[in-house]
Parts: C-alpha cells; sequence; structure tokens
C-alpha cells in the first residue's frame, strides 16, 4: 500500500475501502476510516509507520465494517488514539449488531455478520467547523446511504465522501448499492455540488480526482436511482412482494447474491418502496398472509 498525496498534507491510502490521511505538523496524524479487516488495518499501519507518521486520530465516516472494523486494531495497537464519528452513527457504534438486524429484521442469522459487540467512540461530532490541532476541518452531513453518515473537508480542500456516491464501476457492478434513506440520498447528491473543495475521494473503486469530474459522477448516481426506481415501477404494475421484487430486479439484471449481497438489496429496495410510497406512486395491501405493493 502506498500513501499517495492528494494536496498539502492531505493524503491517502487505496485499498478496498479507501483510508484517507491528513498529516499534521508536528508528524502525527488523523485516518478518515479504517478498512474491514484486521490484515488490512496491519498495511494501512505500516504505510502509516513507513512515512514516519504517528497515528493520533481517527473519523469513521459512518459504521459499517468496511470503514470501521479496522478500529479494533488501532485502538489495541495505540491505545491513546482518538476515534470520532457523528451523534447519528452513535446506536450503530454502540451496537454493531443493530446494521445486521435491520437486514434480517429481528435477532441476525449468525452469519450476517454482527461485528465486534461495539465500538468505542471518542467523541461524536456535529456538522460545521472542527478544530484539532490548530487546524481547521468541516466535518460535512452525507445522509442516506446510513442514518448519520459525515464527510469530512480537510484544511487542504479535499473532501472525503464516504459512501454518499458511488463510483461508475461500483453501480454497473451492483445496481442497487445499499441505501438507507432514497429522498435523503438524493439530496445529499444534490447537495455536493454545493461542497466548497477542490479534491474529493469516494471509498471504494476510485481514485482521488478534481471537482471538475464530480458533477458528473452526481449524475451517474442520480441516473443509477432513477433506473433502479423505474425498474421497480415496472415490475409492481402486478402486485409483488418485496421477495418477488428482489428475485425479479436479481434475475433481470443478472445480479448473482449471496447471503449479505440479497439482505443489501432487500433492505435497498425496502428504502425504495418507502420512497415510492411517501411520493404517492405505489400503494399496499397485506393479503392472505403476504405484503404486496402495486403501482398506482
Ligand atoms: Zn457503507
Amino acid at each position: 500500500m502506498d500513501l499517495v498525496r492528494i494536496k498539502g498534507n492531505t493524503c491517502y491510502i487505496k485499498a478496498a475501502t479507501n483510508v484517507g490521511v491528513y498529516v499534521f505538523a508536528g508528524g502525527c496524524c488523523l485516518l478518515i476510516d479504517t478498512g474491514f479487516t484486521g490484515a488490512q488495518a496491519r498495511m494501512i499501519d505500516e504505510t502509516v509507520k513507513n512515512n514516519n507518521i504517528r497515528l493520533q486520530y481517527i473519523v469513521n465516516t459512518h459504521i459499517h465494517l468496511d470503514h470501521c472494523r479496522g478500529n479494533i486494531y488501532f485502538q489495541r495497537n495505540y491505545p491513546r488514539c482518538k476515534v470520532y464519528t457523528s451523534q447519528s452513527e452513535k446506536p450503530f457504534a454502540e451496537n454493531p449488531s443493530l446494521l445486521a438486524a435491520i437486514f434480517f429484521s429481528a435477532n441476525p442469522l449468525p452469519d450476517l455478520d454482527r461485528g465486534p459487540r461495539r465500538f468505542p467512540i471518542d467523541h461524536y461530532l456535529e456538522t460545521g467547523v472542527w478544530k484539532i490541532e490548530e487546524q481547521e476541518f468541516e466535518i460535512i452531513p452525507l445522509v442516506g446511504h446510513t442514518i448519520g453518515q459525515i464527510g469530512l473537508i480537510t484544511p487542504d480542500r479535499v473532501c472525503f465522501l464516504g459512501d454518499s456516491i458511488f463510483s461508475a464501476s461500483t453501480l454497473e457492478k451492483y445496481l442497487i448499492p445499499y441505501r438507507y434513506d432514497i429522498g435523503k440520498s438524493i439530496t445529499t447528491l444534490h447537495s455536493l455540488s454545493e461542497v466548497d473543495a477542490d479534491y474529493f475521494v469516494i471509498s471504494h473503486d476510485g481514485d482521488a480526482f478534481a471537482g471538475e469530474e464530480l458533477p458528473g459522477l452526481v449524475a451517474k448516481n442520480l441516473e443509477n436511482i432513477n433506473t433502479v426506481q423505474q425498474q421497480i415501477l415496472e415490475l409492481l404494475r402486478q402486485p409483488l412482494s418485496k421477495e418477488d421484487l428482489v428475485e425479479q430486479l436479481a434475475t433481470n439484471n443478472d445480479l448473482p447474491l449471496n447471503l449479505m449481497e440479497y439482505h443489501v438489496i432487500f433492505s435497498t429496495v425496502s428504502a425504495f418502496l418507502t420512497y415510492l410510497l411517501e411520493r404517492k406512486l405505489i400503494n399496499y395491501h397485506v393479503q392472505k398472509g403476504r405484503l404486496l405493493f402495486q403501482s398506482l
């Protein structure tokens, strides 16, 4: 793994989940997200150490395991490092199995990764200016993918966007990436054009890019949401259950699903159904033990 400088003191480590690194004048650093596995965290740690930087702070954009399970490694090896995330992510930090419970709608199947018992967080961040080590960062709300996802703009005007926006290759490969709230995802995507930064970093399948490229990617993500919405409305010309919808979306789009992917799509389809119902584009009824949705 290499430490790639984006601008000034702002760097990132390109990985399965990209990790932001802001280096303070004294040689300590802040990580933005920490990767999925202990092995990935160890490689991130080695990259940081090879550049003579000391880990001091971690900001988690949101509490999904691929963004924060590396915390376990870092908090064990750097007991004095401080961990931050947003106030709205608190329930998930204190009880990481909540996400699996949302997926399964009850005590989750053991194979739906429950994560550790909890992720210890030292401070919860509000949106706005956050001053640390004499440097000013801006915390921006990126709600939609999760309840309380945040982004961070460094003093070098580099913005880390977490999973608020997906790369073209991610959209092509998965078609229906995880979103908790479709309306808020759309609002967040529109708000990105107002973000005052020169460079941006998304978490998966992408390099850091200049601001000029952002509108094109925003448009692709909005188009993706619209495509999925249209497919769902088309399928709901006849009454279907959520399970039917997932099956038909997966079959029509040739999406092979394992247990986790099934639940990611199942949850995101649920988010679409709420969004479409709120816009009075669909309705539902319960019939013979099935909850059925239909386009209006
Ligand atoms: Zn995520």
